[in-house]
């Protein structure tokens, strides 16, 4: 595991907890001697992330679409900015480039993000894990739904059991670390029912 992908908000958001915790998620992946890969913005958790493990001497990637280099005002002090044409290329350039997915808390975006990895990894498109930080409880109902679709005959049990949930950074960098994909869900052994 060498390039961690944060998907976060691209705003502060009201508990004070959201921000600690993202700079705390910065430090560690760069102190982790990882590079963190992200959507590139200034701004928000996102910029904190990035500000974060610059701060800690680590290499960081950001990934942003033409239309928002100004809307999410992009990060000129990265290692590397990446613009790309549009927000597909934008996405698949974050995942192509990391080896896990961590969530912190954040809006649609960071929700549609880290959903799509998540369904890539039961496709088996990648086996890499995905996984939430679960600051002050703000993932609690989002675990509980994704297990209602298993619940409801949706999904198997594995692959909710294959999601992260840490309560911070540090627990969800352990947990990456020894994470065993599920087999996907239409391999030989889930056969198409
Ligand atoms: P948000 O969580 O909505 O603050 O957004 C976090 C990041 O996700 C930002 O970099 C947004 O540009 C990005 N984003 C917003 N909407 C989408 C979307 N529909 N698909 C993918 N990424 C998005």
């Amino acid at each position: 595991m060498k390039n961690i992908c944060v998907f976060c908000g691209s705003s502060p958001g009201t508990d004070p907890r959201f921000m600690e915790e993202a700079v705390r998620c910065g430090t560690l992946i760069a102190q982790a001697g990882l590079t963190l890969v992200y959507g590139g913005g200034k701004v928000g958790l996102m910029g904190a992330v990035a500000d974060a493990a610059l701060a800690a001497g680590g290499r960081v990637l950001g990934v942003m679409p033409e239309d928002l280099v100004n809307a999410e005002i992009a990060h000129r002090g990265l290692t590397e900015l990446h613009v790309v044409q549009s927000m597909h290329e934008r996405k698949l350039r974050m995942a192509d480039l990391s080896d896990a997915f961590l969530c912190l808390p954040g809006g649609p975006g960071t929700f549609e993000e880290i959903f799509e990895q998540w369904t890539w990894a039961l496709l088996g498109i990648h086996a890499k894990p995905c996984g939430f930080v679960n600051v002050s409880g703000y993932y609690d109902l989002t675990r509980e739904t994704i297990q209602k679709m298993a619940d409801n005959g949706f999904i198997g049990q594995p692959y909710v059991d294959m999601l992260i949930y840490a309560d911070g950074t540090a627990e969800a960098l352990d947990a990456f670390r020894g994470y065993v994909a599920p087999p996907p869900k239409w391999s030989t052994a889930n056969p198409r029912p």
